[in-house]
C-alpha cells in the first residue's frame, strides 16, 4: 500500500497511532475489517509515550473499573494475545485513601463494589501492608485498598508490539501522515478523511483516536466534544529501595511507581493542572518547585525518598472531558466513531478497548462494558479523589 490515493474503500480508518489507535488497528484487522491507521507523527502516540503507564483497577465507578479489569487481563497475557512484550510488571498496587474516604466507609464500600465485578482487591491495615511492602508508611491513614495483580507497563514496548501485531493482522499503518479534515458527504455523514496532502481516504467507519486533537476534527462533522487539552508533569526520584508497590496516594495528592531505571516515577494528582490553549501549544517546563514538591510528598509515603536526587522530569498532555470519562462509540454523525477524551487514564485500557470497539464496529452489537461512555451522556464536572490522571 505505497500509494494512498489508490487504496480501495476502507472498512475502518483510524485517526491517531497512540495506544488506542494501534489497538483498534490490531482488533479491526483481526475482525476482518480492511483497516488503516494514520498517525501525524511517529507511531506510539503523544499522551501514550509520556504516560506513567500505571495498570490498576481501583476506580470509583463500575464502568471504568470493568474496563480497567479487562485492560489488566490484556497486559497479563500480552505475549499470547499480541506476540510480543509490553514491559508489564505486576508490582502489586495500593490505593491510599484520603482520611475522609477511610473514615466514612467510602473506601470499604468501593472495595466491595470492585470485588463484585471481579476485581481482586482487599482492605489492608498498616501492619498487613508493611508485611507486603516494608518501604511504605501508611500509619497516618491506617488502611489501603490493595490489588496484588496490578502494576505498570512500558509505553514504547507496548506500542511496538501492537504495531507489529496490527501489521501481522493485515492492517495498514501510516506514520507521519496527518489527517487535515473529515470527509463529510452532502447528507452530513462522515465518509472518511482528507489527508494534509489533499488525498481523500474513503472509509465506511472513521474512528477518532486522536486525543485532544479529536475535538477539532469532530467539529468538521458538526460534533462538538468538550475535550480540553491539559498539561501534567512527572518527576523521577532516585530510588533507595530495590522495589516498592505501585501506589495512588490520594491523601498526599500523588501517584508513584518504580521505574526500570532505578528511579521512582512520581506524578501529582490534581484537577488544577495547566490547561493548554490548543493541543499544539508547547508543553510547560517542569521546574524545581514541581519536582521538589513531588519528592517531598513522595517521602511522606516512601520515607527512603527523603532528599532523593531528582534524575529527570517530563510534561505530557491529557485530553480531559468534563466528567473525566472518555467518549467511546458512535458519534451523532453517521460513519464517525469516537475513542478519545481519556482524561489521563487511557493507557491501561488501550488494548482491551480496541478489542471491544472493533467488535462493535464489525458486528453492530454494542459491548455492555462501553455503555457508560456514550458521547451524548449527561455528565457535569465530576472530579473526585479517585478519578484523576494516572
Ligand atoms: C504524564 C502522563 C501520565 C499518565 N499516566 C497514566 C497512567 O498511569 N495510567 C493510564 O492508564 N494512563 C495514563 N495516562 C494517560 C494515557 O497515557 C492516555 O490516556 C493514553 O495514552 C491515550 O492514548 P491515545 O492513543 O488515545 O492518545 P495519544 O497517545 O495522544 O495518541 C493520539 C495520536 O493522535 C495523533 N493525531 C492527532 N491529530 C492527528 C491528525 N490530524 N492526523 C493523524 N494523527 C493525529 C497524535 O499525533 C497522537 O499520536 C497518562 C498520561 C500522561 C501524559
Amino acid at each position: 500500500m505505497s500509494d494512498l490515493s489508490s487504496l480501495p474503500e476502507l472498512d475502518l480508518l483510524v485517526v491517531g497511532g497512540g495506544i488506542t489507535g494501534l489497538s483498534l488497528g490490531v482488533h479491526g484487522a483481526r475482525a476482518g475489517l480492511r483497516t488503516l491507521v494514520v498517525e501525524s507523527g511517529p507511531l506510539g502516540g503523544v499522551s501514550t509515550q509520556r504516560s506513567g503507564a500505571l495498570v490498576r483497577t481501583h476506580y470509583e465507578d463500575p464502568g471504568n473499573a470493568t474496563l480497567a479489569l479487562a485492560g489488566l487481563e490484556h497486559f497479563e497475557s500480552f505475549e499470547e494475545r499480541y506476540g510480543g512484550p509490553s514491559g508489564f510488571v505486576a508490582t502489586g498496587f495500593a490505593y491510599v485513601p484520603t482520611p475522609e474516604e477511610a473514615r466514612s466507609g467510602a473506601l470499604a464500600a468501593r472495595v466491595e463494589m470492585l470485588r463484585g465485578i471481579g476485581v481482586e482487591t482487599t482492605l489492608l491495615d498498616a501492619g498487613a501492608l508493611r508485611a507486603i511492602d516494608p518501604a511504605l508508611d501508611v500509619d497516618d491513614v491506617g488502611v489501603v485498598a490493595y490489588e496484588p495483580r496490578s502494576g505498570y507497563a512500558d509505553p514504547a514496548t507496548t506500542c511496538a508490539t501492537l504495531a507489529d501485531a496490527a501489521l501481522d493482522a493485515g492492517a495498514g499503518l501510516r506514520p507521519h501522515t496527518r489527517v487535515d479534515r473529515l470527509l463529510v458527504d452532502s447528507g452530513g455523514a462522515v465518509a472518511g478523511a482528507v489527508l494534509a496532502n489533499g488525498v481523500p481516504l474513503v472509509a465506511r467507519s472513521t474512528v477518532l483516536c486522536a486525543g485532544a486533537w479529536s475535538r477539532g476534527l469532530a467539529l468538521g462533522a458538526g460534533v462538538d466534544l468538550p475535550i480540553r487539552p491539559t498539561a501534567v508533569k512527572l518527576a523521577f526520584a532516585r530510588r533507595a529501595v530495590a522495589a516498592h508497590l505501585t501506589v495512588i496516594d490520594a491523601a498526599n495528592g500523588i501517584y508513584f511507581r518504580p521505574d526500570a531505571t532505578g528511579t521512582t516515577l512520581v506524578g501529582r494528582r490534581t484537577w488544577t493542572d495547566e490547561p493548554l490553549r490548543t493541543p499544539d501549544a508547547p508543553l510547560p517546563a517542569v521546574d524545581a518547585a514541581f519536582t521538589g514538591d513531588a519528592r517531598d510528598r513522595l517521602a511522606r509515603r516512601l520515607p527512603s525518598a527523603a532528599g532523593a536526587e531528582i534524575l529527570g522530569s517530563r510534561a505530557g498532555m491529557l485530553d480531559m472531558t468534563p466528567d473525566g470519562l472518555p467518549y467511546v462509540g458512535p458519534s451523532p454523525a453517521s460513519g464517525l466513531w469516537l475513542c478519545c477524551g481519556w482524561s489521563g487514564t487511557g493507557f491501561k485500557t488501550g488494548p482491551s478497548v480496541g478489542a471491544a470497539l472493533a467488535s462493535w464496529i464489525a458486528t453492530g452489537a454494542a459491548p455492555p462494558e462501553l455503555s457508560a461512555f456514550a458521547a451524548d451522556r449527561a455528565g457535569g464536572e465530576r472530579h473526585s479523589a479517585v478519578r484523576s490522571p494516572h
